[in-house]
């Protein structure tokens, strides 16, 4: 029986022989308790400083690392996806480079899904110590939207820490989408989830890769991915100013009949001008932001390019 832990790194040199010493650690124990050996899958997500370098040396010296890389960052969504589809255990998880997951969280996962209760066994965080407060605000807003416009639900806390079964790393790679949005996938997917709670920890070494802006775009792309219900607001939208419009068209005929016809108005007029013309461009936008993710699927284009994988430097050096 194996694990396979995929590890998306992005600019991670500072973390990693951290990273790997704790998991050399977990491995061995994981080996003790459960009898299953466990591989090391990093995907490296074409970062600019020396993290390739140390994979490569650390997966010539120990056949439990892997490594694949990017030809550029591809982001982790798309990591994920490729590193799920190379891992070769019949566990998998998926974790952060910078010890923010727990290690020692595994073995509970491992007991979990050997029960055979469960397909999938996930970390929830329940606490936001450490985060700026108007990010966990804005955080806690999305989770409520999403699960009020989408039929996916989106648990609160949720986080790409977890360790499925071969069914659903399968489950998981069907979805051959563009724009992925892992927490709204794995929850699509379905299969009986056992939620671990954690607490939140910091990074040991390095930096976040989310700027505020990152995360709102982020969040936008998992609406337009799980919801279309932004489109049915835009339709509402619309009738409920028709309406309205009627209503006014009305009120001007009985005026004009009652009163005759005095010039004026024409300030209110230009007002509702512009305010039409607002409601119709962020109308626009919204469906834009549709059209564009249609037109980002439609090309098919692959989710991410690799350039150099373990086992071909593997081969070069046999050769
Ligand atoms: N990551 C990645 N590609 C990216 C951004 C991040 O593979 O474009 C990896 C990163 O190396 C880390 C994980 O995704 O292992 C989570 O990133 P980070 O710690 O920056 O996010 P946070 O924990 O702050 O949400
Ligand atoms: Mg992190």
């Amino acid at each position: 029986m194996m694990i396979s832990v995929v590890v998306p790194c992005y600019n991670e040199e500072a973390a990693l022989p951290r990273f790997l010493d704790a998991l050399r650690q977990t491995a061995s124990d994981l080996f003790a308790e459960f009898g299953c050996d466990t591989e090391l899958l990093f995907v490296d997500d074409g970062s600019r400083d020396g993290t390739l370098s140390v994979l490569r040396d650390a997966a010539r010296n120990e056949t439990a690392i892997r490594y694949l890389s990017f030809s550029r960052n591809f982001g982790k969504e798309a990591a994920m996806y490729a590193g799920l589809q190379r891992a070769r255990g019949d566990y998998v998880a998926i974790m952060d480079a910078d010890l923010q997951h727990p290690p020692s969280m595994l073995r509970e996962m491992v007991s979990v899904l050997r029960t055979g209760e469960y397909d999938c066994a996930a970390a929830r965080r329940v606490s936001r110590t450490g985060e700026p407060p108007l990010r966990s605000f804005f955080s806690r807003r999305f989770y409520r939207l999403m699960n009020r416009i989408s039929d996916t639900e989106v648990v609160e806390g949720a986080c790409d820490f977890r360790m499925m079964t071969r069914r659903v790393v399968e489950a998981i790679l069907s979805l051959r989408e563009y724009n992925r949005f892992s927490k709204g996938i794995f929850s699509w997917v379905g299969f009986r989830t056992k939620w671990l709670p954690f607490e939140n920890q910091e990074r040991v070494a390095g930096e976040t890769k989310w700027s505020f802006w990152g995360l709102f775009v982020y969040a936008i792309q998992g609406i337009v991915g799980f919801s279309t219900v932004p489109l049915v607001f835009v339709a509402l939208l619309g009738v409920l100013l028709c309406a309205g419009a009627f209503l006014m068209v009305l009120y001007i005929i009985i005026k004009t009949l009652l009163f005759g016809d005095p010039v004026g108005g024409w300030p209110s007029m230009a007002c509702m001008v512009m305010f039409l013309g607002g409601v119709q461009l962020f109308c626009m936008g919204i469906l834009g932001e549709y059209l564009a993710k249609t037109y980002l699927e439609v090309k098919r284009r692959p989710i991410y390019v690799l350039s150099e994988t373990s086992e071909d430097a593997e081969k070069n050096r046999n050769f």
